[in-house]
Order: C-alpha cells, then sequence, then structure tokens
C-alpha cells in the first residue's frame, strides 16, 4: 500500500511513500505521519491511501502514524482543497488549519563544533563573509541549534557553508528527533481495589497492622465519587508513596492513570434572562428555519441596529437546529473580547458548547479540540480558527459582526477570510449559514442588494429603547470659544460629570493606545521614530518609556532632539492613557478602567473588568476599538469618542466604512434600556460625510454613496483585489525581486490591471522593507477569479525558479482587507 502525503510547507505537490504492513491496518485518509525528506523528518497529512504506484523512484517508509483516528475526511478534505486553491496556498498549508498548535514532531538540527579547529578557521578566513560570521559563533559555542545559528548570522541559506565545514572535519551536524509540545495529560489516580463489604471485613485487620494505611481507606469510602487524585490524597494525609504503594500489593485499592481535560474557567458571568422574542426576531428566526427543513444551502445577512437582540436570534436559531440533532458553529470576531455573547451561550446551553479562544493555553486548546473531534459538543464559538474545528454534521454556520477584519487571517498562508471561507463551506455541504451585523459589510450589502444573500431587518430596539442622539462637538470651534480643557471639551466632560453623579455608566473611545503617539522638536521639525520601523515611537506614560508599537522596542524618553539637541520637544497625539490621566486630573473621584492591549494582556482581565463595570464598582471605560464591540449594558447612557480623526484618512479604501463601522458600533453601546443614551463625538471636521451618515443614523445612506463610489473606482465588490508583498532586510531586494514579478504578471495585462511594485504603506517594520503590487480583475472579464488565481499561480512558478531572489519572502493575498 501507498500513501499520497502533503506537507505544510509551500511544496505543491503531493509526496508518495510507502506503507509499511505493520502500519496497514492503521493508514488512512486524514492522518497525520511522520516520514523521512531528505535527511530529516517530517509530520505531512495523508490525503490518499492506493494499491499502485507509479512513481519510479525509490519510495520511502512511512516511520509512524501520528493520529489514533483521522483529523480530516475525504469530505472536508474538498473544503481545504477549495481554501488551498482560493487563497493560493499548498494544499498542507492548508491542512496545518486542522491541527492544534504544537502537535508537530519534526527533526530539529544541531550543530555540535570542534571550537578550537573553528576558531583556527576563523582566523584564516576573510572578515565580513558568512562564513567567517558562522565561525564567529561556533568557536565560541559547542553546541547549537541550527535555527540559531541561522538567526545569529541572520540569513537563511548556509548549508553549503556547513556542509564546507563539516567536510574539514570542523563540526558535525545531528538530527534530533523532538517530540510533539503538547501531549494528553495524564495523573495518577486512587481507588478501591475490592468492592466496599469486602474492604470493612479487611479493615480491622488493618487496623491492627499498620496506622498509616487505614485513613487512605476511610478517605476513599468517605468520597461520593470513590476516587480521588493521588497528589492530592498525599497532601491532605500527609503521607509518602510507600502506604500506598503496599495497600495497592495487597490488592485493597488499585493506582491507575487518569487523563486530566484541562479546561478553561470564563471570567465573565452574567445572569440568565428569561425573555419572549419579539415579532421581528421571530420573523428573522423564521425565514432561516425554512432552510433547516429539510436543510439546505442560503446565506443570511442579518441587518439589525445595535441592541436589537441579534443574540436571541442566534440562540433561539441554535436551540431549533440541535433539536434536529445537528451541530452549529459560531463565529465571532475575538472571543476572549466578547463574553457577553460567550456568557449567554453558555447560560443556555451549558456543556454542549466549546470554546476555542486564543487565551487558551496549548494543553486547554488541545484538550478542547480532541472532545469536539470525539463528538462530545454540539456547539464550537470561537474565532476565524474555530472554522476548522472538527465539529461534524453542522446544520448551522452564525458569523456574528460580519464586517469584522479580524475574520481575515494576515499573517500565514492561506490568507484566508473566515467569513467568506465559511459560506463556502455551507455550500458544499448544504446548510444556512446567517451572516449578523449593526453595519454589515459593503459586499455583504451588496449580495443582499443583488440577491445573492437574503437580507432580514431588526430595525428597532429591544424594549422600546430608543437609538442614542448623537452630536458632533467640532473642537476647533470650541478652541477658539476657550470651551477645551485640553484634549476634552466642556460638553463632554460636563457629561460625564453629570452621568458619575447619577450613577450611570460612560464608555469613552480613543482608538490608541499608550500617551503620545509623537514626540516632535519643535526646533527642527523632527520626529522621535522607531529605528527599526517605518513609524513614530509611541510615549507610554507609565512606565515612562517610548515604544514603538510594530516592533515592541522600548527606550527611555529623550531629553533633547535627537537631531539638533534642542530641549523644546512637544507631545503630542493622543493615547488612551493620556484620555485616563487628565479624566483623573479634572474628575478626581472618578472609577475608571483602561481597556487595551497595555491592560488586558493577562488571562481573563476583560471578563473581571467587566464584571466590575456592571456592578458599577467602575463608572467609567475608556478603551480602543475594544469598547466598541458588542458590550450590553443598560446602565450606560454616555458614549464619548475623543477624536474620530484616528481612523479617517487612512489611505485604504476601506478606511470611510471603517471609520462609519467603529463610530456606529460604539455609539450603538449607550441607551440600552429605558434611559436615553447620549453620544458626543469630538471632531476637527463635523461637516464629513461620514460623521453626518453616523449622527444620522443612516447606514442606507451611508452604503449608497460608498457603493456608489466602489463603482466609480472599480474597487470591491466590483474587482477582486490581490496583494503580492514581498519583504527581505535589503531593500534593492524587494525591489527587485517583485520587478521580476510583476514582469511575469504583465503577461497577463490583458484580462488583469497590476500595479507596478510600490512601498507599503508603512514601508520598514523591524528592519524589513516591504513592498506591494496591487492587482485588480474585473468581475465583467473574470468573474469567478479564475483568471487572477491562474496569472498569479502561474507567475509565481516562474518566479520560484529565479534562484537570484530565494531568500525574499513573497506572500500572496487574495481579498485582501487592508492596504496598509
Ligand atoms: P445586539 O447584539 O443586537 O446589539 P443584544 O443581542 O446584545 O443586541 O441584545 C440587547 C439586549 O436585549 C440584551 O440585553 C438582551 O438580553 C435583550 N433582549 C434580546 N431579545 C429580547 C426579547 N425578545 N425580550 C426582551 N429582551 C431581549
Ligand atoms: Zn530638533
Ligand atoms: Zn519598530
Amino acid at each position: 500500500m501507498f500513501a499520497e502525503v502533503v506537507f505544510p510547507n509551500k511544496f505543491r505537490n503531493p509526496f508518495t511513500y510507502s506503507i509499511p504492513n505493520e502500519l496497514e491496518e492503521r493508514a488512512r485518509t486524514g492522518m497525520r505521519v511522520l516520514v523521512p525528506f531528505g535527511k530529516r523528518y517530517m509530520t505531512g497529512f495523508i490525503i490518499q491511501v492506493k494499491e499502485e504506484n507509479n512513481v519510479e523512484e525509490k519510495i520511502k517508509d512511512i516511520v509512524d502514524i501520528l493520529d489514533p483516528k483521522p483529523i480530516f475526511t475525504t469530505e472536508s478534505l474538498k473544503f481545504y482543497q477549495w481554501i488551498a486553491s482560493y487563497y493560493l496556498s499548498s494544499l498542507g498549508e492548508a491542512l496545518k488549519n486542522a491541527v492544534p498548535q504544537g502537535l508537530d514532531v519534526e527533526t530539529k538540527r544541531k550543530i555540535v563544533a570542534d571550537t578550537d579547529f573553528c576558531r583556527e578557521l576563523f582566523e584564516e578566513e576573510k572578515p565580513g563573509t558568512v562564513k567567517a560570521a558562522i565561525l564567529s559563533v561556533l568557536s565560541e559555542k559547542e553546541e547549537i541549534k541550527l535555527s540559531q545559528l541561522q538567526r545569529l548570522v541572520k540569513r537563511q541559506s548556509i548549508y553549503s557553508q556547513l556542509r564546507s565545514l563539516q567536510e574539514a572535519g570542523a563540526i558535525e551536524i545531528i538530527d534530533e528527533l523532538a517530540g510533539a509540545k503538547v501531549r494528553v495529560k495524564m495523573q495518577k489516580f486512587v481507588k478501591l481495589g475490592l468492592p466496599e463489604s469486602e474492604v470493612f471485613e479487611k479493615l480491622p485487620e488493618l487496623e491492627a497492622k499498620s496506622e498509616k494505611q487505614v485513613p487512605i481507606i476511610l478517605e476513599l469510602l468517605g468520597r461520593s465519587e470513590k476516587e480521588a487524585a493521588l497528589t492530592e490524597l498525599k497532601e491532605k494525609l500527609t503521607l509518602s508513596d510507600s502506604p500506598f504503594k503496599t495497600l495497592a500489593k495487597t490488592g485493597l485499592i488499585a493506582i491507575y492513570d487518569k487523563e486530566i481535560v484541562r479546561t478553561h474557567e470564563e471570567e465573565y458571568n452574567e445572569e440568565e434572562k428569561k425573555l419572549t422574542i419579539t415579532q421581528q426576531q421571530q420573523l428573522a428566526v423564521n425565514s432561516v428555519k425554512a432552510k433547516t427543513e429539510p436543510f439546505d444551502f442560503e446565506v443570511f445577512l442579518l441587518h439589525g441596529v445595535t441592541g436589537s437582540g441579534k443574540t436571541q436570534v442566534y440562540i433561539e436559531l441554535t436551540e431549533d437546529v440541535l433539536s434536529k440533532g445537528k451541530n452549529v458553529l459560531i463565529l465571532v470576531p475575538e472571543i476572549s473580547l466578547t463574553p457577553q455573547i460567550t456568557a449567554r451561550f453558555l447560560n443556555r446551553f451549558g456543556d454542549k458548547v466549546a470554546l476555542m479562544h486564543s487565551k487558551l493555553s496549548l494543553g486547554e486548546r488541545y484538550d478542547t479540540w480532541r472532545k469536539i473531534l470525539a463528538g462530545k459538543f454540539n456547539i464550537v464559538i470561537g474565532a476565524r480558527s474555530a472554522l476548522f474545528a472538527p465539529l461534524d454534521n453542522i446544520g448551522l454556520v452564525i458569523v456574528d459582526e460580519e464586517h469584522d477584519s479580524s475574520y481575515k487571517q494576515n499573517d500565514l498562508p492561506p490568507k484566508y477570510n473566515a467569513r467568506d471561507a465559511a459560506i463556502m463551506k455551507a455550500n458544499m455541504e448544504k446548510f444556512p449559514i446567517l451572516l449578523g451585523s449593526a453595519t454589515p459589510s459593503v459586499e455583504s450589502m451588496y449580495n443582499a442588494e443583488t440577491g445573492k444573500y437574503k437580507l432580514l431587518e431588526l430595525t428597532e430596539r429591544i424594549d422600546n429603547a430608543r437609538l442614542p442622539e448623537i452630536k458632533l462637538v467640532n473642537v476647533s470651534v470650541e478652541q477658539k470659544l476657550k470651551k477645551m480643557e485640553n484634549i476634552f471639551s466642556r460638553q463632554l466632560l460636563n457629561a460625564i460629570e453629570d452621568r458619575i453623579k447619577k450613577n450611570e455608566g460612560v464608555i469613552l473611545l480613543q482608538n490608541r493606545r499608550g500617551f503620545a503617539t509623537q514626540i516632535y522638536c519643535e526646533d527642527c521639525g523632527e520626529i522621535e521614530m522607531c529605528p527599526n520601523c517605518s513609524v513614530s515611537m509611541v510615549f507610554h506614560v507609565h512606565k515612562n518609556i517610548l515604544q514603538c508599537h510594530y516592533c515592541g522596542i522600548t527606550k527611555k524618553p529623550p531629553k533633547g532632539c535627537s537631531k539638533c539637541g534642542s530641549v523644546e520637544l512637544k507631545y503630542f497625539g493622543t493615547g488612551t492613557q493620556r484620555v485616563e490621566d487628565e479624566l483623573e486630573y479634572f474628575i478626581p473621584e472618578i472609577k475608571l478602567e483602561r481597556v487595551d492591549s497595555d491592560s488586558i494582556n493577562r488571562k481573563g482581565e476583560l471578563g473581571k473588568i467587566l464584571n466590575r463595570f456592571r456592578e458599577g464598582e467602575t463608572q467609567v471605560l475608556v478603551g480602543t476599538q475594544m469598547v466598541s464591540k458588542g458590550l450590553d449594558f443598560a446602565n450606560v447612557t454616555l458614549v464619548g469618542v475623543v477624536s474620530a480623526e484616528t481612523s479617517l484618512w487612512m489611505p485604504d479604501f476601506r478606511s470611510d466604512e471603517r471609520t462609519f463601522q467603529l463610530l456606529t458600533q460604539v455609539s450603538g453601546r449607550a441607551g440600552r434600556s429605558e434611559k436615553p443614551g447620549l453620544v458626543l463625538i469630538q471632531t476637527r471636521d463635523d461637516s464629513h460625510f461620514v460623521l453626518q451618515k453616523v449622527v444620522q443614523n443612516d447606514y442606507p445612506g451611508f452604503y449608497k454613496r460608498e457603493i456608489a463610489l466602489r463603482k466609480e473606482s472599480s474597487y470591491p465588490p466590483f474587482s477582486r483585489l490581490c496583494v503580492i508583498e514581498a519583504k527581505d532586510s535589503k531593500k534593492e531586494n524587494v525591489m527587485g525581486g517583485l520587478q521580476e514579478f510583476y514582469n511575469l504578471l504583465m503577461q497577463w495585462r490583458k484580462y488583469i490591471d497590476v500595479h507596478p511594485p510600490a512601498p507599503a504603506v508603512i514601508e520598514k517594520v523591524k528592519n524589513i522593507y516591504r513592498y506591494n503590487i496591487l492587482i485588480k480583475s474585473y468581475k465583467d472579464i473574470d468573474p469567478s477569479g479564475k483568471i487572477l488565481r491562474e496569472a498569479v499561480q502561474e507567475s509565481w512558478i516562474e518566479f520560484n525558479k529565479l534562484n537570484r531572489y530565494r531568500e525574499l519572502r513573497v506572500t500572496i493575498d487574495i481579498d485582501p482587507q487592508s492596504m496598509l
């Protein structure tokens, strides 16, 4: 028997391995295997088992099978194949998403050096060469991992140098098999070894013999579950191992291994409300239900204003689908940031629900994943990667806040969009999918308008709550009237003070973290920049440091300008810390907490902050866009936006859309009960179209102009975009490489628009230069994007044959979310 195996790297073709007799029984499609590859061992996926083999070369044996049962089926393989072909990754890269992190088994290469010999060679070598750099490291270190050496000499391809050093006898290259990082967690447990009555009979005899063994028996008899963890018992009874061992020998107790399932405790909790569903909610539920009897594919777009009770629609539908014997997958933007929807599902469905968190430890993630695979859950809630959870028999997928850009995978290939891929999955497996949002993406609304999706609307807030009143505060005008107190208008400050007196909640948005976002020299105009990235350093007042938000490096704030030495330094731009600081200055009695990635890095921290906010222990939340997502607190009557400008004016065709969404979403946190809500948005440009539409709560008006603009300039949904990005530490490499790529793509210019290579908006991050090619393909010429994919794929293959640019990192992004 033979197996076709693909690898989680950029190789496009499968490789054939033979299955040794002893593994033949177990080898099946969907399992991970360990196989020799060149001089090392790699983990791959079996995508086919077959009897014939038509490969001529010598075929190697599979070394081991790593899974007890398949982690994907022949059926779901089709889904991964679609992902790979649409987002132009290899199949193995797509399948990597099916496996929880930390399960890879691979060989780690290490180098053992004769340091004295290396030092001799180093002294003979011409300084400045790669070989000299390698030798300088190896004359100090006797043992080093290959990857570490590569990092130290800042170069990937050092094999030829290493080979010649090995031939010279200066080093030895050794392969070590490194096991998976996560394992099933086992613990020793103790239980009675005989039926209770027999144990009682033996007690007197035991009492006479040993006083240490009796308490163990009594303890076990006293437990309702009749078992206990060994370590726990030892601690409780202050005993060593030996009385346990003796007892086990006599058969009175048994010691055995038991799996410990690692679970994550949610910090946020609230009481379940009993609700009767409203008529509008019922209509939405009924429309989707129609596609569950029998189950069939259809995309529904639920456009419900903020506070219209979308979560309840999700819950009702989930209940219905479960009652029909199918499972439900729920995607949310970032689960640790949306504890309320999670809490509501847990209240209603309890341990039927699995959560896939970014905050889970590797072990917790692995255990949850295995329980899903074993069919122990009916509902999976998670961020984009939950799309690949091994939940079978799905009857409905819900994508909450479908407009959110975090559904797009941005770092590793395939750069998939979980919302779009979920639609494809629903289409393949024939079940309905529900996309929900108060501010649908322009693409989804266009699909609803043209009849591709079915539009469902919730136009009213629950309990007759009114949408908040939204006002713009023009800070330039207020400044002239002397009504500004630093970053705050008197109006906003007064409103905050008023709410605090009335014991009502306040949410303030400032979409930048840190204190000041720029340090600027008044004499020469110099801005303190990050030495590694083309962005300015951000001042963090609590730690008194400057930090780069791209590479993370920090330094002390300068005493004078680093260019001219002048001490006339100004701190510009406002971050959340400054908002916090100034509020505490103007309103000393304020009870405030900050919500941004600086304050929320610990597990469950947001849940705790929200618990305190709900209880009224905290009155004001100040935060980045984290405070705009889904928060539902009846007591919040005021929302303030310190500066609307932080997201307008980004050089991206989606910046208006993002601004509209962010401001509408954060406004929606106010006035969610009988108490009316007020939103104050500070801006320098109160006539801006987007802000006007936010104030008027006019999604249709915003959409109408936006879709016209998209059409005029042929942006999505009227075209399909692809960005080819190249990165390298040498600017000439990036530019030269991309120019070659561009020339290859230009052969397709009859069908697609190819823009010449240009630096990314942030040209340098961590000393790595980033350049892009933007490709547009028009829906009338290339409706399915097939030509675009073929053009890029072909060019990419040709490009890879050019040896000159082997070091260049090139990535392909189909349907990019951001052009930054
Ligand atoms: P959205 O996600 O649409 O902004 P939520 O789902 O958070 O809104 O619902 C807003 C509030 O309305 C929640 O507190 C929820 O408990 C409540 N709610 C939802 N449906 C009903 C209903 N049918 N009757 C009473 N209250 C409801
Ligand atoms: Zn200066
Ligand atoms: Zn930096």
